[in-house]
């Protein structure tokens, strides 16, 4: 297992030689793209454990001299190179305060509430779509189930109207005090949970502030968006607390498979056959395209097995810039068997004398192919 770890210098982004202040803003970056409260791909969970696991040891001079001589083996055994969780969340802590991300702690409840303005959580749905769809664009209507502020007590919390009293545990202080010995521990007050008041909850939200409320949100969807896409939505996320804002809803976008088209980027691809006789006279082919219209493509002469010819502007629309992706049509050819000619046409003596007259008239080609040097 120990083998398949990744150098902690890799997983950071720093040359070996960085200095602590580098190690330490390459980890802040990197935090802050992969902690699992800010994203939702399922694997920034073990990424963001990676980036910690070698910030521990690379930011600590004793640990990082370690590993540049022995490599992760100088950490096998117990709590070798482990992380607490406990240490991580304080240090992370530590890195996000100031760039407004404290709700995060707050709703791991380690922190008592603070009355300072908490954006709302983000909200994440996925919404399908056809190819003919991402095409053209749509207006959908996501069902979301927000968090909104209660109507009953304008999201306090609270009945406002009966006021509030003082917590008779701690006479107010929010803390309680314990003697050990000599020295006194303070601890959160149970009874108020270091609000040191006491309020009657709202009888609608419990005490929470806000109900979850069901709602059908209209979005546009622009043209030429892919799977993977997301669409945001300012402020339709759930609500947020003491004034904040609402958070934000992300459309995740999935695309169906198309029955005729493979989507490749902004390029469409169509396979077609054609005719033995029309791959090497050239023709003309009637071929469909995402916006139901039929178009005409010309095939030159001498076209091969496997030839792509490509028609402009009738991929997807960009999403980003201007214009349309390519159509490209992947050529097979239909080369029959002279017996199933036979039995499906009942002509094969005719086709074969043909053939046979082709056959002779036909230039001999280079048999062997020489090689290019
Ligand atoms: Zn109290
Ligand atoms: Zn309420």
């Amino acid at each position: 297992m120990q083998s398949s770890k990744k150098d902690y210098y890799e997983v950071l982004g720093v040359s070996r030689n960085a200095t602590q202040e580098e190690i330490k803003k390459a980890y802040r970056r990197l935090a802050r793209k992969y902690h699992p409260d800010f994203n939702k791909d399922p694997s920034a969970e073990e990424k963001f454990k990676e980036i910690n696991e070698a910030y521990q040891v690379l930011s600590d001079p004793e640990k990082r001299k370690l590993y540049d001589q022995y490599g992760h083996t100088a950490f096998q055994g117990a709590g070798g190179g482990g992380y607490e969780q406990w240490d991580i969340f304080e240090t992370i802590e530590d890195l996000f305060r100031g760039f407004g991300f404290e709700e995060v702690f707050e709703r791991r409840g380690r922190r008592q509430a603070q009355k300072r303005p908490v954006k709302g959580e983000d909200i994440y749905q996925t919404v399908e779509l056809t190819l003919e769809e991402a095409y053209s664009g749509k207006v959908v209507s996501v069902p979301v189930l927000r968090e909104v502020p209660c109507p009953v007590c304008d999201g306090y919390g609270y009945d406002r109207s009966k006021g509030e009293r003082t917590c008779p545990t701690c006479g107010g202080r929010g803390a309680v005090y314990q003697r050990q010995f000599f020295i006194s521990i303070s601890q959160t007050c149970p009874t108020c949970k270091g609000e040191g008041m006491l309020r009657e909850p709202c009888g609608k939200c419990g005490g929470k502030g806000t109900i979850p409320n069901r709602e059908e949100i209209k979005v546009r969807i622009p043209p030429g968006v892919d799977n993977g896409s997301r669409v945001f939505v300012e402020g339709k996320g759930h609500a947020g607390f003491y004034g904040g804002p609402a958070g934000d809803l992300y459309l995740l976008i999935k695309v169906k498979p198309h029955h005729l088209f493979e989507r490749r980027g902004d390029n469409l691809y169509l396979d077609v056959s054609v005719k033995l006789t029309e791959a090497i006279m050239g023709g003309e082919l009637e071929v469909p395209t995402l916006t139901g219209e039929r178009i005409k493509v010309k095939i030159p002469s001498g076209t091969k097995d496997g030839d792509t010819v490509r028609v402009e502007g009738r991929g997807m629309p960009r999403l980003r810039g201007s214009g349309f992706g390519d159509l490209i049509l992947r050529i097979h050819i239909d080369i029959p068997k002279l017996g199933f000619v036979d039995k499906v046409f009942g002509d094969g003596r005719r086709i074969k004398q043909l053939l046979e007259e082709l056959d002779r008239l036909l230039p001999e080609p280079q048999r062997i192919k020489t090689r290019q040097p």
